[in-house]
């Protein structure tokens, strides 16, 4: 579906799938759980699933000559630090305006973790005083046109990697990537389980497995904690990643299955549940997950199992996006494990 696509490596090539046996036994071995590990894609700076994304939007800012790669976010932003990775990498300059998208006061938040990272890897950033919101600012606009009054050559990445006509072909890529895994496996997965917040990942992944009627076995788990918005988002996002790729089916509303029920208390804050979920997973298979998306959708994916959402003998397979960097950030709430 991709090869009329440019692809600018970013990533070492198809990441791993292992199965999750301690944590599929201690959950009662009603369902098989495996995990995809696109947390560990990439030697950019700890990867992560905005890498796969923007495989295939650098070729276009490539090609348009600019100088500097401007995007937006959180103050711990993943994607602001995988912008900042990519651009060290290229030679490119960054520009990041971070906004104070989460309510959450640890002594460290602006100082550890991602924005860290993005700081000694060069970037310029710009702190904003902004509350939570997935769409177009008024910070980035103003950036890009005070770049542009400098003499610089923006090229324009907006949150997430998302809303961008090429943001939804990355995960378009996962779905077929997985589908030669199952071939290689000898299995199919019944469920897919993916955070959703700014909505291109999962928007892709729908597109993506379309193709075989697995579009509605994509069960996003919304940690925005404003799903109106993020549905929509998705919806869009995969109707014009359909248009792009020439799908044969239409995708409707339908398709876009996402679960509300594990945000709260909202955007980046993680629930006492949530901290659980983080804390089985990580006692269970070693493998971690953050405060802000992952632990949701390990939360999410914990409880649907514990509510026999799933068919017995389902294969569910846990799409591990990255993120972890940002528990650094939430050193008080886990200063006892
Ligand atoms: C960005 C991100 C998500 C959400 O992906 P979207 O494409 O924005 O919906 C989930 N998990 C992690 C770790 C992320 O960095």
């Amino acid at each position: 579906m991709l090869e009329q696509f440019d692809r600018y490596p970013l990533t070492f090539g198809p990441t791993p799938i292992e199965k999750l046996s301690r944590l599929s036994e201690h959950l009662g071995n009603n369902v098989e759980i495996f995990a995809k590990r696109e947390d560990c894609n990439s030697g950019l700076a700890f990867g992560g699933n905005k890498l796969r994304k923007l495989e295939y939007i650098i070729p276009d800012a490539i090609s348009s000559n600019a100088d500097t790669l401007v995007t937006i976010g959180g103050i711990q932003s993943n994607h602001t630090r995988q912008v900042a990775a990519v651009a060290a990498k290229l030679g490119f300059k960054c520009h990041l305006v971070q906004e104070g998208w989460v309510p959450f006061e640890d002594a460290v938040y602006d100082r550890v973790g991602n924005i860290l990272m993005s700081r000694v890897m060069g970037a310029d950033i710009e702190l904003v005083d902004q509350g939570f919101d997935i769409g177009i600012r008024e910070s980035w606009t103003k950036a890009l046109e005070e770049i542009k009054s400098k003499g610089g050559k923006p090229y324009p990445i907006p949150a997430g990697a998302s809303v961008h006509k090429l943001g939804g072909l990355g995960y378009v890529g996962f779905a077929e990537e997985v589908r030669a895994q199952e071939t290689e496996m000898q299995l199919k997965f019944d469920y897919i389980i993916v955070c959703s917040v700014t909505g291109s990942t999962q928007a892709g992944m729908i597109v993506g497995f379309a193709v075989d009627d697995r579009a509605q076995r994509v069960i996003g788990i919304d940690a925005s904690g404003t799903p109106k918005k993020t549905r929509a988002q998705i919806l869009d996002i995969a109707q014009n990643t359909a248009n792009l790729v020439n799908l044969e089916q239409a995708i409707t509303a339908d398709d876009v299955v996402l679960n509300e029920d594990y945000a709260y208390p909202c955007y980046g804050v993680p629930s006492n549940e949530t901290n659980d979920a983080i804390r089985l997973c990580a006692r269970m298979e070693g493998m971690m997950t953050d405060p802000v998306y992952e632990g949701k959708s390990m939360q999410g994916l914990i409880n649907l199992v514990e509510k026999r959402f799933f068919e017995p003998g389902s294969k569910i397979l846990y799409a591990h996006l990255g993120g972890v960097p940002a528990i650094n950030a939430y050193s008080y709430t886990y200063r006892n494990g």
